[in-house]
């Protein structure tokens, strides 16, 4: 009979193989002293087995960045990172000096100290940090000790095409393994959606469901599983109407791919010549990587939250550098850096902003640019890296969460010191890098025309400024039905942020999830978008999709459903613009 067992959908993909269950050997991790005159023979037993998991993964990273790309190898160089990371090492070895105690023991309290840290976070994607560290520190303990070592891979065929890989969890290292031995898909029981090991799933294009409950208990070695990446399903012993579903997707899906590929190098313009602008939204190489080798016009929204996450407020120089390596892999398109917008669904401790945990609803508190207007000092140093960035290559400067005229003149003020700073130290800048708002907040939206003068360009945040307008929590699944882009109250703000943006003369992006979701596409055309910016990954369905869009006859259809709308409103209106399309 058949058997679905459900988690997190990771990477999109159907596969289809035998089930292949992993054996890990779940290291005890015990306590043992050492003499005092043992002290630093242990700490160097320590830095070996740094060292002996740092050259392990240098050469797996290697040999991903060839066979595979940049952005992919340097996920795996984020754990070599992490591995050097001096607060970890010097913490453990200090451990050791103090409590005369054997080292992966030391290491071990460390772990549990930050993963303490971590899990105080309310942010998904910060916690899956956590992962990654205790991942790091997993590694380092196997090489502490190579007999009893975890060795996931020894039972394990050399070719596992039509082998579905079943494991308690995997590391980016491990799937960089599995992918070189060509394994069909991946089910974990822990990771999720934010885990680099997803993440690096979706760069490999190797289906996978994770944080699927009890799936090693569950699942047999050598039956045969169907597994749908995309809905995050895993079926064993599928029946015939599930196998056949499944092939006939995995035809269908062969052939979407293609199509897509057809249109990699053609321009993004409408059936009636209009040429639309795609952009990618970007915070990790693997993304800046990916979005020009789908030829995005440029990154219109740069993530910095990342930056911000690392054990102590990055310097100046630290933003600078990820900003130019951003630029270098970007080959002069241009790069929209957005300031630190932190806060509410992004929130930290780590920067202790007590009045951050002190308000009673952060997504209406101290976030994002209103943060950064009371900590001028962080600002200015982020302003600093962004202005020196722009010497280097087309730089834009994105503000988050902008409500009045009067922040942007604080803004720009800030800009002005920030200027007279680097002018000071004979720093080089572009002088008129763009400065951009972003349009998340409904006031702000309504009053476009008075912010227009102020700001080069708007980019309006669909996530926020739809959270806002529907009261409706993006991250509260319990409202997730409210949170409804085609409200006729959302449609209707739309068409005015464009259009007030349009007579002001200001060009509008929006970088919200909607720019990337195929089936809005026509509807923002239609409302009189001309830039997107979406996740890389999606560019170019949306590419295929502006491609055979009419934008005369979407807008028409758009009309009529603004004048009709007593009968027609919410869900029908995508179908109105699309049924235009097939009119003659
Ligand atoms: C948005 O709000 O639409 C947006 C792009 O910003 P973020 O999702 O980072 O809040
Ligand atoms: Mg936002």
């Amino acid at each position: 009979m058949t058997l679905a067992l459900t988690g997190h959908a990771v990477a999109r993909g159907i596969a289809i193989g035998r089930c292949h269950l992993v054996e890990r050997n779940e290291l005890d991790i015990g306590e043992y002293r050492i003499g005092v005159d043992e002290v630093e023979r242990e700490i160097q037993r320590y830095r070996n087995a740094v060292e002996a998991a740092r050259r392990q993964l240098e050469e797996l990273a290697g040999r991903v960045i060839q066979n595979v790309g940049i952005g992919a190898g340097e996920i795996i160089q984020t754990h070599v990172l992490m591995l050097g990371d001096s607060k970890l090492q010097d913490s453990t070895e200090q451990h050791i000096r103090r409590e005369f105690c054997n080292a992966e023991w030391a290491l071990q309290m460390q772990l549990e100290q930050i993963l303490s840290e971590f899990r105080s976070l309310d942010d998904a994607y910060i916690r899956s940090r956590g992962e990654d560290v205790a991942q790091v520190v997993r590694l380092i303990q196997n090489k502490l000790n190579e007999e009893a070592a975890d060795k996931p891979f020894e039972n394990m065929p050399d070719r596992l095409a039509d082998t579905l890989v079943i494991s308690s969890e995997l590391t980016p290292g491990e799937l960089a393994i599995l992918h070189e031995r060509g394994v069909g898909g991946i089910v974990t029981e822990h990771g999720g959606p934010h885990s680099h090991t997803a993440i690096l799933a979706s760069s490999f294009g190797i289906p996978a469901v994770m944080g699927v409950r009890r799936a090693q208990a569950l699942l047999r070695e050598g039956e045969t599983l169907v597994l749908d990446g995309g809905l995050g399903v895993v079926y064993a012993d599928p029946d015939e109407a599930i196998h056949s579903h499944y092939h006939q997707v995995q035809r269908i899906t062969r052939r979407f791919k293609k199509s897509l590929e057809a249109i990699r190098d053609l321009p993004a313009s409408s059936l009636d010549g209009q040429l639309i602008s795609l952009q990618a939204n970007a915070e990790r190489p693997a993304e800046l990587q990916l979005a020009r080798e789908q030829g995005a016009n440029g990154i219109g929204l740069y993530r910095t939250e990342f930056l911000y996450l690392q054990g102590a407020p990055p310097e100046e120089e630290d933003q600078l550098a990820e900003f130019a390596s951003a630029i270098e892999l970007l080959g002069g398109i241009p790069l929209t850096i957005r300031t630190l917008d932190l806060g509410a669904d992004k929130s930290t401790d780590y920067l202790d902003f007590s009045q951050l945990r002190r308000c009673t609803n952060p997504a209406l508190g101290l976030r994002a640019v209103r943060l950064c207007l009371r900590d001028t000092d962080l600002f200015k140093t982020q302003l600093r890296a962004i202005l020196r960035a722009s010497a280097l290559g087309p730089v834009r400067c994105l503000i988050p969460m902008l409500t009045s005229v009067q922040e942007i003149r604080m803004v720009r003020f800030l800009l002005d010191e920030a200027r007279e700073e680097l002018d000071a130290r004979s720093m080089a800048y572009d002088p008129d890098m763009p400065i951009g708002g972003m349009i998340e907040v409904p006031a702000a939206a309504l009053a476009i025309i008075e912010l227009a003068p102020h700001l080069d360009f708007i980019s309006v945040g669909t996530n926020d400024l739809l959270q806002y307008a529907l009261a409706a929590d993006r991250v509260d699944e319990q409202v997730a039905h409210l949170y409804d882009p085609q409200h006729p109250g959302v449609v209707r703000l739309l068409r005015y942020i464009f259009r007030e943006a349009n007579a002001s003369r200001i060009p509008a992006t929006v970088c919200g999830e909607v720019a990337g979701d195929r089936q809005y596409t026509r509807l923002l055309l239609a409302l009189g978008l001309k830039d997107f910016s979406m996740h890389p990954g999606r560019l170019l369905e949306v590419k295929q999709v502006v491609r055979e869009t009419d934008i005369p006859k979407a807008k028409a259809a758009l009309t009529r459903w603004f004048n009709t709308t007593s009968t027609e409103t919410g869900s029908s209106l995508l179908k109105v613009i699309d049924d235009s399309q097939r009119s003659g």
